[in-house]
């Protein structure tokens, strides 16, 4: 099919102060977690952008001083020789498919705590920091702005060797340059504090020094919130009034909404956050400036960006999550490929694992962060060594689809995709249904198209395999992937053991699979939903309930309500969107027994409680499904007499977790179903830090 004309516009060239971007579609700067510590991981994964198409691919934050660090958060530093070299490599890998390499040169200022180098944090006025509350910093002293300014030379003019081609003085996220622009964190009575030309004004000089420095040869952009949507920075008049002070030094205005605090505002997930909602803030910033502007908002929809770029909003679109999620979003439109492109479903966990895991992965892109570790290519499979066997998947769920699709890419003979249910999806029939993950639907709905898609693959719906069924079936090869189920005994991590009365055959006691694919009603009118997992099922289920008229208490044994959501940026969004809806929240609170009309508990002090309740649905824990596969694995004799070669397991069914290590699972058996041991993951590579020298100085 080729494109659709109304798209043209979107592959025009863009002129960015020395440079020309060959299209208009921008990755803006967005963490990773690889950082210094991970330059090869980086590189590649940047550059598996540009070769998707991203016109630019920009860093993560890269730090300009000592004391801008973040640590124990891993990020980009950009203080000597050695980390030039190693940025480089992007440069090199963003210029091998004509792309242009950005970099984020910022400093934390108030938020950087510079754990790793024992220096205190430096800021305009010393006010303990909204994003670590424990960090004070030092009030700058006029040496700290002028050392920070030249660090910020320093590090440009080392970017401009690196090969970088557009180099920021980055003030998002409320970091260093815009903590001075802001009153919330400057009090100064300085020349650098009071009115807005004094607070803008140690942003204006460092702009004026890189620009002389490396504006010749570099693009410079600006990265800056122009509606913080909280106190952490400026309101949106303030910020165009920003933009019109800055606008002779800057070449890009990279524009977007929220602050370090209120990051759940800028990085929203779909859960409170349609498609292009940045666009009521960063749609006026054309007001002030005639410079091109990129700005994001979770955009997938190519329709949505033409219309964009024709209204003369934005000349750029911006992307951080879809292009992780797809980092072939730009070539697929190019060339008419609307069904292959692979939709952020805005579920934050990118985030959650940058900032909290080892780094970087995807609940949709299997392959975010293993571009260069493990050699994987979003778009590239090899045809299998064993592909003329038959191979059977069993269950459609996450896993066993994601699997399917890459045994029929590396070309297998046959692939039957088997699911007991009506409808492929597994878990993912019913999460979708949960108030406000109704974007989620698109881990089904991509794969439905690849599946379809795919000749070599069959799905089969409505038939339950038992071992009899597996074994007979006529595959060389079978992969279980049944999934798992919610516990029906109340037993969480803290107690290990089943809670009295808690039995989901009884019909107050209900299980999330009884309330959302079975219809199971809870009886009477107040609902407790007891939470011991603390990620989006309870909370979801609560709102559910609560909206169909139930009264309704969401009650966890862990510390908080819902603290998994925090890591996506979804907790304190989440918690006063549960309280609004009347949805009461207790935590540290363990249930002792069940009983109709009423649930037994202790509170975290361990003082007994009682709570009025006529039916409890538990939240605690899964159980992975796993039956099949045991009694497969008990007679081995009996596969191979049947022709099976192997026999593996993946997903839910090995052990219960999120989405995103379901398909990963999936994935990862699929690409190396050929190696000696499929079921153990093949080593990656890893990036070692490897003195230059034996001898210690
Ligand atoms: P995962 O997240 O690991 O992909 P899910 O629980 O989402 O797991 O999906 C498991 C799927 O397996 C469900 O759709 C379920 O209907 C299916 N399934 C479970 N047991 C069988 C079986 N014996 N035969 C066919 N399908 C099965
Ligand atoms: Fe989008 Fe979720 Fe992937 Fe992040 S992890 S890019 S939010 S699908």
């Amino acid at each position: 099919m080729p494109r659709d004309p109304r798209h043209d516009i979107l592959f025009e060239p863009v002129r960015i102060g020395p440079k020309t971007l060959r299209n208009r579609f921008y990755q803006v700067p967005h963490c990773t977690g690889f950082g210094s510590e991970k330059p090869g991981s980086h590189a590649r994964f940047r550059g598996m952008k540009a070769e998707g198409g991203w016109a630019a691919v920009c860093t993560e934050e890269a730090l300009v001083s000592v004391d801008s660090d973040f640590w124990p958060v891993v990020s980009t530093r950009f203080w000597d020789d050695d980390d030039l070299r190693n940025l480089a490599l992007m440069c090199d890998e963003a210029h091998r498919f004509d792309s242009l390499a950005g970099i984020e040169l910022t400093h934390g200022g108030a938020h950087a705590r510079a754990r790793e180098a024992r220096v205190p944090a430096v800021a305009p006025s010393q006010l303990a920091s909204d994003y670590d509350h424990f960090v004070v910093p030092k009030t700058m002293e006029p040496d700290d702005i002028r050392r920070v300014q030249a660090d910020w030379v320093r590090a440009a003019k080392a970017a401009r060797e690196a090969g970088f081609d557009i180099v920021y003085v980055y003030g998002g996220h409320s970091y260093l340059p815009l903590q001075f622009l802001s009153p919330f964190y400057n009090r100064r009575t300085d020349a650098y504090g009071g009115s807005l030309e004094n607070r803008a004004r140690f942003w204006l000089e460092t702009l004026e020094l890189v620009r002389e420095a490396i504006g010749e040869d570099c693009a410079i952009a600006v990265r800056l919130c122009v509606e913080a949507l909280g106190p952490a920075g400026v309101e949106l008049e303030e910020g165009l009034a920003y933009i019109r002070l800055a606008d002779h030094l800057v070449d890009l205005w990279d524009v977007n909404v929220g602050s370090i605090t209120d990051w759940s505002k800028d990085s929203g997930a779909s859960r409170f956050f349609p498609e292009g909602y940045q666009l009521e803030w960063t749609g006026r910033v054309r007001e002030a400036t005639a410079k091109p502007i990129v700005g994001v908002g979770r955009l997938t929809n190519p329709d949505r960006m033409a219309e964009i770029v024709r209204s003369g909003a934005w000349d750029l679109i911006g992307a951080a999550r879809p292009s992780i999620s797809d980092p072939f979003l730009p070539s697929k439109v190019e060339e008419g490929l609307y069904g292959e492109i692979r939709e952020c479903i805005g579920c934050n966990i990118c985030i959650s694992k940058a900032e909290w895991g080892s780094h970087i992965g995807c609940t949709q892109n299997a392959t975010a962060g293993e571009e260069y570790r493990r050699g994987w290519h979003p778009e590239r499979f090899e045809r299998a060594e064993n592909a003329d066997r038959d191979v059977l998947v069993v269950g459609a769920g996450p896993a066993g689809m994601e699997c399917a699709i890459v045994l029929g890419k590396r070309g297998f003979r046959r692939v039957h995709l088997v699911d007991a249910e009506a409808e492929i999806g597994g878990c993912m029939r019913w999460i979708p249904e949960l108030p406000g993950l109704g974007e989620w639907a698109r881990v089904v709905n991509w794969r439905r198209i690849q599946l379809e898609k795919l000749r070599n693959v069959e799905v089969i719906v409505g038939e339950r395999l038992d071992t009899d069924g597996v074994r007979t079936y006529g595959a060389e090869l079978v992969v279980v992937a049944t999934g798992a189920h919610w516990a029906g005994d109340g037993r969480t991590y803290l107690t290990h053991d089943p809670i009295a009365g808690a039995d989901a055959s009884l019909p107050h006691v209900l299980t999330p699979e009884q309330v959302m694919l079975e219809g199971k009603v809870p009886p009477g009118k107040r609902v407790v939903v007891y939470d011991g997992e603390g990620y989006f099922t309870a909370a979801g289920l609560a709102e559910k309930l609560a909206g169909e008229g139930f009264a309704v208490e969401l009650v966890t044994c862990l510390d908080k309500i819902a603290p998994v959501c925090d890591e996506t940026l979804e907790g304190p969004l989440l918690r006063q969107h549960l309280h609004d809806r009347g949805i009461g929240q207790r935590a540290g609170v363990v249930l002792s027994g069940i009983e109709p009309g009423r649930v037994a508990a202790t509170d975290e002090f361990g003082e007994a409680l009682e709570l009025e309740a006529d039916a409890v649905v538990l939240v605690t824990q899964r159980l992975s499904d796993e039956a099949l596969y045991l009694e497969l694995r008990a007679d081995e004799d009996a596969l191979r007499s049947e022709g099976v070669e192997a026999l593996y397991r993946i997903g839910d069914c090995v052990a219960p977790r999120i989405v995103a290590e379901a398909i990963f699972d999936g994935h990862r058996l699929a690409r190396e179903i050929d190696a000696e041991n499929p079921a153990v993951p093949l080593p990656y590579r890893r990036e070692r830090i490897s003195l230059e020298s034996a001898a210690l100085p």
